[in-house]
């Protein structure tokens, strides 16, 4: 008999929606939106309600563990036991250290389940143990703006999505609400219907942007020249809150004179945005009270991303945007959590001196060994690398390896999983306990198990948990339940909890942690070095030594621009989330390729003709879409396509270069110039 049960989506969304799923016979029959958390409010997206079942029980999913027959990526493997893999782990990875050290191991983590446990938990507490290399995870994505949070506001948050029905204009900056906030959405429409105003800024016309009362399209990595441009018209304007900057406003002059240099004219023929659209938007902005801005990760996937994030920051600070509830910046929610990381993930156990590698670099390092010690032995978990990082066919190299151990657990046998050497089989989130910590919403939730583990799956915290013993790691918090971990995660003591510690909140309620949770400009001021909100940042000055946002013109616009003249963009689809999904027959499809008419046109090509899109990187063969719905010398098409929808075994991230931003390190995939050709 069919039963409904409350779940939570894990996906590396903002959203976080609440879930309810039907169960008949341990099996996942349907997944829709439930009521538990009044944000989502029963809405989700197509691709969890309809490509969930199959991932947990169609093909591809894992069922035991698996070694390697064949040549690595051939995805030849036996059927192996717990055990036998186990001790085949313990005994490499031993052997690695005993030959290289304990760096030479390396745990190769990402953010394919956002649960607290699943995410990074007993997985941390191992690695941190055995003493392995750390991870720099955040520059893959999500690093630069989080750090232009960090030193322009400190640990506080944004306005909320269910605050701002009352603002009179949103601006929607390099987020593409329908496939990656989806229920912002609905906020939109509710401060539309109000008569507000809908402003999107984005180098492609996403399906928001067609409801949108100006859409405006700067050239991708232009998004600092275009907000210095802003401050420099709204100034002109006389639309600075003279009395906010003197209260809470540090380097507002110093910011001025940078973006001073940046008239409309000079800013239209850098952006792409004509000059009259530019002056618009700040009347409009300048004008509308409450104003409010939401700013997606799109605009720092390039050099001046941490720049661009922080310029556009700079608005509501100067204007004094943050006066009113439903004004200044929405979104950002991860600070609202009462998170007690140390406790769960014990970083006191990491040898010191213990090297740090960031994520952008592990293909080049596999490659090229070029680090003492090189990387011998990695642990691919929630991940897919080959898939998702820059440089792929570096990354394919590094993995292809024979001399590097790789272990891999995943729920599905991924792309990077074929290279492994031993595979593990990862329960889904819908087979363990877990919290649930959004970064676009403000609702904690707790999940349990829906269904038994499909096969021999484990979930990640048991997997870590069992190879911990087989180390011989005899800490107690080696044998910490599941119940223990989600205790450990988040301080019981915070009043928003009402006494029920974590592992016993009810599954079907949402406990809001907004109230009292530290909104900026409205109960809390920036927790900034200065206590003001620091355009000039000191912190951004001594981790990157990036006292203020800045434009620096990428170098290869000028020395390549014959060659390479397009810049590629590549969004995320309504297929996938990354690269989750991808291996299903139902997202088994390319994405096309979109380009503006007049850019078709000088190279002689049509719609729906097969091309090629290459650099010197890599090269990827698909279908042509031709609309004006990108900007001239813009090119876009989805990021996460799997290897098997490709003729050549190159997807997009093939183009990518590792090149790295201002903040943080981070990754530039719309940094990527290339060309398009008929195949
Ligand atoms: S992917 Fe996002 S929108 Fe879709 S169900 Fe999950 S949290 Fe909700």
């Amino acid at each position: 008999m069919a039963q409904e049960l409350a779940s939570v989506c894990p996906l590396d969304c903002p959203d976080t929606c609440s879930l309810t799923v039907t169960v008949e016979d341990d099996r996942i029959q349907k997944v829709r939106g439930s009521h538990t958390n009044p944000l989502t409010e029963g809405v989700i997206c197509n691709k969890v309600s309809r490509l969930y079942p199959d991932f947990v029980h169609g093909a591809g999913r894992l069922t035991t563990p698996l070694q390697r027959t064949g040549p690595k990526g051939a995805g030849e493997f036996k059927a192996i036991s717990w055990d036998a893999a186990l001790d085949l782990i313990h005994d490499r990875f031993q052997a690695i250290m005993d030959a290289h050290g304990r760096e030479a191991i390396m745990p190769f983590n990402y953010a394919g389940p956002h649960g607290v446990l699943a995410g990074g938990s007993m997985d941390l507490r191992f690695f941190h143990r055995l003493g392995a290399s750390l991870l720099s995870r955040r520059p893959l994505c999500g690093g630069i703006k989080s750090e232009a949070w960090q030193g322009t506001f400190g640990a506080v948050a944004a306005a909320q999505p269910d605050e701002i029905d009352d603002a009179k204009l949103i601006i929607v900056w390099g987020n593409n609400v329908s496939y990656s906030n989806l229920h912002l959405a609905p906020v939109i429409k509710t401060i539309k219907q109000n008569g507000g105003k809908l402003v999107v800024v984005d180098p492609k016309r996403i399906k928001i942007a067609e409801q949108a009362d100006m859409h405006l399209a700067p050239r991708p990595g232009t998004d600092v020249v275009l907000a210095f441009a802003l401050a420099a018209e709204l100034e002109r304007l006389g639309a600075f809150d003279q009395a906010f900057i003197d209260q809470a406003v540090e380097g507002a002059e110093g910011f001025m004179e940078r973006a001073r240099q940046f008239d409309l004219e000079r800013a239209a023929e850098i952006t792409g945005v004509a000059a009259d659209m530019i002056a618009r938007l700040a009347r409009l902005y300048h004008e509308s009270e409450p104003a409010v801005i939401s700013t997606g990760n799109g605009l720092e996937r390039n050099r001046n991303g941490g720049s661009g994030i922080r310029a556009i920051f700079a608005l509501p600070a100067l204007t004094g945007k943050f006066r009113q509830a439903a004004g200044g910046l929405v979104g950002g929610s991860g600070n609202l959590f009462p998170r007690t990381g140390k406790r769960l993930v014990r970083p006191d156990w990491v040898p010191e001196g213990t090297r740090t590698i960031n994520i952008i670099d592990v293909g080049r390092h596999l490659a090229d060994d070029d680090i003492d010690p090189p990387i011998r032995g990695l642990f691919i978990y929630n991940h897919n690398p080959l898939i998702v990082h820059p440089d792929q066919n570096r990354m394919r190299r590094g993995l292809a390896r024979e001399d590097v151990f790789t272990v891999g657990a995943d729920v599905v046998m991924t792309d990077s999983l074929a290279y492994c050497d031993v595979v593990l089989p990862a329960a889904s989130h819908f087979e363990h306990d877990d919290l649930f910590c959004a970064y676009g919403q403000s609702y904690l939730q707790r999940a349990e198990p829906v269904i038994p583990a499909v096969g021999e799956a484990l979930p990640n915290t048991e997997i870590f948990r069992r190879l911990a013993h087989r180390f011989g790691f005899n800490d107690p918090d080696f044998s910490a339940t599941d119940f223990d971990l989600m205790d450990a995660a988040l301080d019981a003591d915070d009043p928003r909890l009402g006494g029920v510690r974590p592992s016993a909140l009810p599954t079907d309620q949402a406990v809001p942690m907004s109230q009292g949770g530290g909104r900026i400009g409205i109960d809390t001021m920036p927790k900034t070095k200065s206590g003001r909100i620091e355009i000039h940042s000191a912190y951004l000055t001594k981790r990157f030594d990036s006292p203020w946002p800045e434009f620096t013109p990428l170098p290869e616009d000028e020395v390549a621009a014959e060659a390479r003249p397009l810049a590629l963009v590549t969004p995320s689809s309504d297929m996938r989330t990354n690269s989750t999904f991808g291996g299903l027959a139902a997202s088994d499809v390319a994405p096309p390729l979109e380009m503006h008419p007049d850019d078709a046109a000088a190279r002689g090509l049509r719609d729906g003709q097969r091309i090629k899109l290459f650099n010197a990187l890599g090269e990827v063969h698909l279908d042509l879409a031709v609309t004006d719905g990108v900007a001239p010398g813009v090119v876009v098409t989805a990021k996460g396509a799997w290897m098997r929808t490709t003729t050549n075994g190159q997807t997009v991230s093939a183009l990518a270069p590792t090149t790295k931003a201002d903040l943080s390190d981070g990754a530039c995939y719309n940094d990527t110039r290339v060309e398009v050709a008929a195949l």
